[in-house]
């Protein structure tokens, strides 16, 4: 298998993900505008099926799968979202998923995951790593590994939000993707430069899990553990081995945001445009709200990346901004 991903894997990617994901609205706001002071166009991951962009990627790696895999069943690690998606494709597509998250995941993230009818596997995050619990049960059960983004086919569906984007928002000056492991931003960064080349990529990372950010500015992977930030899908320790070299091709920049900067890109969108959108999925929001990079008069789009929010923590954050 290539370990790369390319534009064409993308669009493969969204023939066979059409039908079963949803092609989420492209959200735009003069209040938003005049407050950014520039065009903002806003992909709606939030309102993707499972509340966020992770169905496309998990949808797209167990359809091309080999009868046999599909027979043998599959197993992941995830903090949330992609255990959701993988869930609900493996329910759509009738095969055995075993989903091994850690004792500190939130509680609706746990429980929607075995709503979907998938195994779940606790683990104690201070002790074990995930990864080492999912290679031990796929070995023993032969399950099929399906990571939570350092996949060619995982990278390749992520890239179809950028895509559709746009498509649908016309060329942009700029794109800023929430960046954890680096599916959604390297899928997103390979389709924004075949789509609009002229397009400059920014990845996002809370300030606290900056790992990313350090790793693209030195060349060398950097590792954090167990970051300490309210945007819980961003607490990945590494890119992997397929995101790293993509983003250091394709994205023009990375950058951090501080857990302020979140909470006040929340209260903004959730009150003014209605859109419920999670800590993670304002990273990239937060960065052109909060004035954190130069963009006054561009078109700048902004992944929107999931809106699975702990309404109550929310209400405590919101206090901070409205207090
Ligand atoms: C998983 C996730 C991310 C980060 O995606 P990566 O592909 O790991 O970089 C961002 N936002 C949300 C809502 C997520 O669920």
């Amino acid at each position: 298998m290539n370990a790369s991903v390319t534009y064409d894997d993308i669009a493969s990617a969204a023939e066979r993900i059409a039908g079963a994901a949803h092609r989420t609205p492209v959200a735009t706001s003069r209040l938003l505008d005049a407050a950014c002071g520039n065009r903002m166009f806003l992909k709606c991951e939030n309102l993707q099926r499972v509340g966020a962009f992770k169905f496309r990627g998990a949808y797209n790696a167990v359809s091309r799968l080999s009868a046999e895999q599909r027979a043998a069943g599959v197993i992941t690690h995830s903090s949330g979202n992609h255990a959701q998606a993988l869930a609900l494709v493996c329910q759509i597509l009738g095969v055995h998923a075993t989903i091994v998250m850690p004792q500190d995941a939130p509680p609706q993230k746990l429980a929607a995951t075995r709503d979907y009818g998938a195994e779940v596997v606790i683990y104690d995050p201070q002790v074990a790593t995930r990864e080492a619990i999912s290679h031990e049960l796929a070995e023993q059960h032969g399950y099929v590994l399906v990571p939570p983004y350092d996949h060619p086919h995982i990278i390749a569906g992520q890239g179809t939000a950028a895509k559709e984007l746009i498509e649908d928002a016309g060329e942009l000056d700029y794109l800023f993707v929430p960046c954890g492991g680096g599916g959604l931003l390297s899928g997103c960064a390979v389709a924004a430069k075949y789509l609009s080349p002229g397009c400059k990529v920014i990845g996002v990372e809370p300030a606290a899990g900056d790992d990313a950010t350090r790793s693209f500015k030195t060349g060398v992977l950097c590792t954090v553990h167990n970051p300490d930030t309210i945007a819980d899908g961003a607490r990945t320790p590494y890119l992997g081995q397929v995101t790293f070299p993509l983003v250091q091709q394709y994205v023009d920049d990375m950058m951090t945001v501080s857990d302020d900067d979140l909470i006040r890109a929340m209260h903004f969108i959730w009150t003014r445009l209605k859109l419920v959108v999670e800590p993670t999925g304002v990273l990239g929001l937060a960065a052109v709200f909060n004035h954190r990079h130069p963009v006054e008069g561009k078109r700048v789009g902004v992944i929107l990346s999931g809106g699975n929010a702990d309404v109550v923590k929310a209400g405590e954050w919101f206090r901070k901004v409205e207090g």
